[in-house]
């Protein structure tokens, strides 16, 4: 097997790592085999991220503190760092931030790159990236030939894996910035104030399709989410018949969970749907047409009415869970 050595961009918010961070150390050992890991973080009050990095798997951490990074500024730390240290693959997360970074990123030190990538196959010819085209309908495998390889890496694709003994070391870098190093001004951050569903760390969901019939049978999704302690979903076909707020969306349009158990009422298992839930551990569908394509990915299938089968759902659940 190939070593390589893997650099993972760790990027933050309110000096925490975003979800898709610690996730990309998973996929990153796979790549690196018997090779370095070594996550990334530009931030100056790194100390979570840092020690949730060599928890979930990194050999070391490089901390550039810096006092802001927009993207531009990310780029040219990346290029001073992978000039330094020589990854052979730089994997950053598939966040907006992400997304604008890793192809100036890769132009600037010459990497093949691939975006939003959501499995790999470490092969005797190298690695293959996998990445969703068409809205997900086709999964593209990519070969990348260059020395270095840049790749984003969707978030809720890889799971983090096993924690561990924070043990890595911590290497600081000092980052000077030249004037006209930083063209952009941040001049104010708004946060939209919006429903918040958290949809994507749910360990269970509960979701809700259009086969569902009325809102207001919809609305008895709630009810059995509440009795599991679980996070209400819903499709697209749903959020546009306006019966719950867009925050609920699961799918490619949507959110990407990947909780322990997901439950779909009246979903039909359109592509754009199964994109965002494929990660779930355990799948239980209920739907009245025995071809239903959620029947394909589902591990428990019930062929029936939704809206007779949910009731009974509900029942049993309190029942198993005294309430
Ligand atoms: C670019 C693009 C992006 C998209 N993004 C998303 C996305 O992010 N998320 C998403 O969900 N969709 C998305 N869609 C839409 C997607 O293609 C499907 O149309 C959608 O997922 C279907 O939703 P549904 O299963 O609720 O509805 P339907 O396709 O109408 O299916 C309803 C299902 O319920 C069953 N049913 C009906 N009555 C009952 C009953 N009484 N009991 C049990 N079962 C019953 C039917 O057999 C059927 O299988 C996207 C589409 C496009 C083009």
């Amino acid at each position: 097997m190939t070593d390589r050595n893997v650099f993972v961009y760790i990027e933050t918010a309110d000096g925490e790592s975003v979800k898709v961070g610690p996730e990309m150390l998973a996929p990153a050992r796979e790549a690196a085999g018997g090779g370095k890991v070594t996550a990334v973080i530009i931030d100056a009050q790194s100390d979570q991220a840092a020690e949730k990095a060599l928890i979930y798997g990194a050999d070391a951490v490089i901390t550039a503190a810096c006092e802001a990074a927009p993207p531009e500024n990310t780029v040219g730390i990346l290029t001073a760092m992978a000039e330094k240290y020589g990854p052979d693959i730089i994997m950053i997360g598939s966040t907006p931030a992400g997304r604008e970074t890793a192809p100036r990123l890769a132009a600037r030190i010459g990497a093949g790159c691939v975006t939003d990538v959501n499995a790999l196959d470490i092969t005797d010819e190298g690695i293959v990236w996998t990445t969703p085209l068409f809205g997900g309908t086709i999964l593209e495998n990519v070969g990348i030939s260059t020395d270095v390889q840049v790749v984003t890496i969707r978030s809720g694709a890889f799971k983090c894996g096993e924690a561990g003994d924070p043990s890595g070391e911590i290497i600081p870098e000092e980052i000077i910035m030249q004037d006209g190093d930083v063209k952009t001004k941040i001049i104010d951050s708004v946060v939209e104030i919006s429903e918040q569903v958290n949809l994507e760390d749910a360990e269970i969901i509960v979701t809700g399709g259009k086969g569902m019939g009325t809102e207001e049978d919809f609305q008895k999704i709630q009810e059995l989410a509440d009795v599991l302690g679980a996070t209400v979903g819903a499709t697209r076909p749903v959020i546009e018949a306006g019966w719950t707020s867009r925050a609920h969306q699961v799918g490619q349009s949507g959110k990407i969970v990947s909780p322990k158990l997901y439950i779909a009422f009246g979903v039909s298992g359109a592509t754009q749907h199964i994109t965002g839930m494929i990660g779930s551990d355990y799948i239980v569908a209920v739907n009245k047409d025995e071809d239903a394509p959620i029947f394909d990915v589902a591990d428990i299938g019930i062929v029936g009415d939704a809206k007779k089968v949910l009731p009974i759902f509900i029942e049993e659940c309190r029942k198993l869970k005294g309430i």
